[in-house]
């Protein structure tokens, strides 16, 4: 029985102290101990919520990292930082940085392998545009990135990853995938685990929906065999993220 994760993605949102006044708002709301709860937060915020979520089970995660361990890269921030922050997750490949940032499912690949190198656990995105649902393409189209982005990365580690299905059309937008949309992606990527590795990996590995969740479908979707929680935008800054989280009651 895989144990459901739930992750907010605060995206380019809240300065370090309405991190911290966030994190007190939501602290008494995300309490579900069958649930894992990770609040995924711009860098600058990392060290602040660490603390701040202290005596919590809340876990924090980065929302990017890059591949290499240190050196002459301004602006970006290395395994090694995260974990010594307290990090115990991170987004790789939301699609936002795959269009803005231009991020590769190669570069995906290689940042994967760091973050399993240094014991930060991936939540790899991926996800179609509307054009290439209409073209008939999703499947094709996710089982590439999910390919090329375990390349080179052992059973034992994969299936202690997450990946986050994420439909582009749906993020932000309030047009959530339906129920069936959702598994059928979700399903697909278990199977295309199965195939790449096995279908001991496959039943471990942790697979999320992410695209307009908030309070009235999460429960609809996290009962779904192959949806085990849910990467959240937009709601994980409200109350509502309380209400997600606790899905099942
Ligand atoms: C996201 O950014 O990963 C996301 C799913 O956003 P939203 O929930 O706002 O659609």
């Amino acid at each position: 029985m895989r144990r459901k994760i739930i992750a907010g993605n605060w995206k380019m949102n809240k300065t370090p102290s309405e991190a911290i006044k966030l994190v007190e708002e939501l602290k008494p709301l995300v309490d579900n101990e069958a649930v894992d709860v990770v609040f995924c937060v711009p860098a600058i915020d990392i060290v602040p919520v660490v603390k701040a979520c202290e005596g919590s089970t809340i876990q924090v995660g980065a929302e990017n990292m890059y591949f290499e361990e240190s050196g002459a890269y301004t602006g970006e921030i290395s395994p090694a930082m995260l974990v010594d922050a307290g990090v115990r997750y991170v987004i790789l490949g939301h699609s936002e940085r795959r269009d803005y940032f231009k991020e590769t499912s190669e570069d995906v690949n290689r940042k994967m392998k760091k973050a399993i190198e240094h014991g930060i656990t991936p939540i790899m995105c991926c996800g179609e545009s509307l054009e290439q649902r209409e073209q008939g393409i999703t499947l094709d189209w996710i089982r590439q990135q999910v390919k090329v982005g375990y390349q080179g990365i052992a059973a034992a580690d994969a299936a202690k990853t997450v990946i986050a299905y994420e439909p582009i059309w749906a993020i932000g937008t309030g047009r959530t995938a339906t129920t069936e949309q959702a598994e059928e992606v979700c399903g697909a990527i278990r199977q295309c685990i199965a195939e790449i590795y096995d279908e001991a990996t496959a039943e471990s590995i942790r697979i999320q929906y992410g695209g307009s969740v908030n309070a009235a479908n999460a429960a609809e979707l996290f009962a779904q065999p192959d949806i085990d929680g849910g990467l959240v935008g937009g709601a994980s800054l409200k109350a509502d993220f309380g209400k997600i989280v606790n899905y099942d009651r």
